[in-house]
């Protein structure tokens, strides 16, 4: 690989502003709003054309919509004799906006400045996408060519749900019978001391994803002078039910998932003290605690309570993040209301979800109405729990031959991501950013300075590389 040409492409790809503008984030933007709104992502499709010829020309390639972008490179089996089944790639290529003045750095300059690249997109995910090109592109200039299929499906839209984008490719993958043994998103990365007395780099393979539900909450009430306010108002009914939400949160669970992640931790430490490490202790201790999961997940929870991330595996999070009564200081609002946004752990749906908060709220004065694109949580694949099961091994290789000593291990996005849209076309979900962050370098992600450095994109390149090699 050439990594002076790599990085160059890699900043081109952060220049082209593919942030959704402001005029265009209402309902329905007029024609023209759209249009303008769309151009840089069709700029972004023409791009990765001209930056990597090979690829092109080795793999098919779909143009959807200006959100979405389809590559199938054939593998030696595809066709009369059947093979593996096939492997899909997920990237995308749209970013969260900016607050350019709070930037130390131009968040769209793609600026070097002490081995990191800055620039919004740089980690979510311009960086992934654009190791992932670099990686195929090399490879087809080699003349590689994988056993079965291998799908990438880029979307415009993702921070914006995904509608247009990930939803379209779905559908498209579905409307042609379209399989995947299993698929790789974007997600957690290769950390290094997130959780207290592991210095062992993670490799946090998230296999179960959260749900995402935003619910408005709302008092109606007659407007009028506050010089005569009733004797019951919107703003106090509303402020009940909030503290009533706080005061009941929702009941702590251990999921598989989560069982063999902590049975990893405490074997890990053990490690970390001299003694051996023993699979078979590892699988023990999940079997163990998957048994006495609702026992031992409120001790966790407890154990825990002052760790958000930590509290964040083991339950449906309620965040409460706006909050709005009357716009003048001398007048009795029309209306009193509220935004929470909940993260919900299986097994909760988001219509479980609302029957429970609408159940501890108990007064229907309080209209509950759920807002935005609302999604239930993605469980893992059975196996995956257990480390094995499609994809494990292959991703568990691709990281020790590219982050050695890092230990691959399940774990929980608990964050939305595309892959949601595709849970019905494949086996198994990975999501995981083969970056080596520690907790201050994910913090810039959609927010001030993001940036990442040159070597975890060169680690990225290698990874990519790696992994679609043994495919
Ligand atoms: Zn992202």
């Amino acid at each position: 690989m050439e990594r002076e040409g790599a990085v160059e492409r890699f900043r081109r790809a952060i220049r082209i502003r593919t942030d959704w503008p402001e005029n265009a984030r209402g309902k329905e933007p007029p024609p023209e709003v759209l249009e303008a709104a769309e151009a840089p992502l069709r700029a972004f499709q023409d791009f990765l054309a001209v930056a990597y010829p090979r690829f092109f020309r080795t793999a098919e390639h779909w143009v959807l919509n200006p959100y979405a972008l389809v590559f199938r490179w054939p593998g030696a089996s595809s066709g009369a004799i059947p093979g593996p089944e096939a492997v899909l790639i997920l990237a995308h290529y749209d970013v969260v906006p900016v607050e350019a003045d709070k930037w130390s750095a131009d968040p769209f300059g793609a600026e070097i400045k002490g081995g990191f690249l800055y620039g919004r997109g740089a980690q979510d995910m311009k960086g992934n996408l654009i190791a992932l090109m670099e990686a195929a592109e090399e490879l087809s200039i080699q003349g590689f060519r994988p056993r079965r299929d291998i799908w990438f499906a880029f979307g415009g839209d993702e921070e914006r749900s995904g509608l247009m984008g990930a939803q379209t490719m779905a559908a498209w993958f579905a409307g042609r019978g379209q399989r995947f043994s299993w698929i790789l998103d974007e997600g957690s990365p290769v950390t290094i001391n997130q959780i207290r007395g592991i210095n062992i780099p993670l490799a946090l393979f998230s296999v179960e994803e959260k749900g995402f539900l935003s619910l408005e909450l709302a008092v109606d009430q007659k407007p009028g002078h506050s010089s005569r306010p009733p004797r019951v108002q919107a703003v106090a009914l509303l402020a009940r039910a909030l503290l009533r939400i706080s005061r009941r949160p929702f009941p702590v669970r251990l999921s598989p998932t989560v069982a063999a992640l902590f049975s990893h931790l405490t074997e890990l430490r053990a490690q970390e003290r001299g003694r051996t490490p023993r699979p078979w202790a590892i699988a023990l201790t999940t079997a163990i605690l998957s048994a006495l999961g609702p026992l031992v997940a409120p001790i966790l929870a407890l154990g825990f309570r002052k760790d958000p991330q930590i509290l964040a595996l083991l339950c449906t999070t309620v965040a409460m993040t706006q909050l709005e009564g009357s716009p003048a200081d001398n007048v009795m609002p029309s209306r009193a209301r509220a935004v929470i946004n909940l993260r919900l752990l299986a097994p909760w749906s988001v219509d479980d979800a609302i029957n429970y908060i609408s159940w501890i709220i108990g007064d229907d004065r309080v209209k509950i109405r759920v807002l935005g694109f609302a999604s239930s949580p993605v469980p893992a694949h059975p196996e995956h729990g257990r480390e094995r099961g499609p994809g494990w091994e292959e991703m568990a290789k691709a990281v020790r031959a590219v982050f050695p000593g890092a230990v691959p291990i399940p774990f929980i996005m608990t964050a939305a991501t595309d892959s949601r849209h595709y849970q019905k076309l494949a086996g198994g979900i990975f999501r995981f950013s083969p970056m080596r962050l520690s907790p201050a370098d994910m913090s810039s992600v959609h927010g001030h300075d993001e940036r990442i450095s040159l070597e975890n994109f060169f680690l990225a390149i290698k990874f990519y590389t790696t992994l679609i090699g043994m495919l």
